[in-house]
C-alpha cells in the first residue's frame, strides 16, 4: 500500500491530517506532506478515511 499525493491539487485545509495526524501533516507552505507513504496494512482503514475526507481528491492509494 502506497499513498500518492498530487500537491498541485492540495488546498491545505488538513482534513487528511485531522483523520490521521501520524500519516499526514500540512506544512507551512499549505501543502500536505505524507509522513509515512507506505504504511502497514493495519492502517488501510485510516488511509482510506483520509483519502475519502480530501475534498479535492489530492490523495490516492496505489495497490
Ligand atoms: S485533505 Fe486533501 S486538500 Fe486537504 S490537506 Fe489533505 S491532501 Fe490537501
Amino acid at each position: 500500500m502506497k499513498i500518492i499525493v498530487e500537491p498541485s491539487k492540495c488546498d491545505g485545509l488538513g482534513m487528511c491530517e485531522a483523520v490521521a495526524p501520524d500519516l499526514f501533516e500540512v506544512g507551512p507552505d499549505g501543502i500536505v506532506r505524507v509522513l509515512d507513504d507506505a504504511p502497514g496494512e493495519d492502517r488501510r482503514v485510516d488511509v482510506q478515511a483520509a483519502i475519502d475526507a480530501c475534498p479535492v481528491l489530492a490523495l490516492k492509494l496505489s495497490s
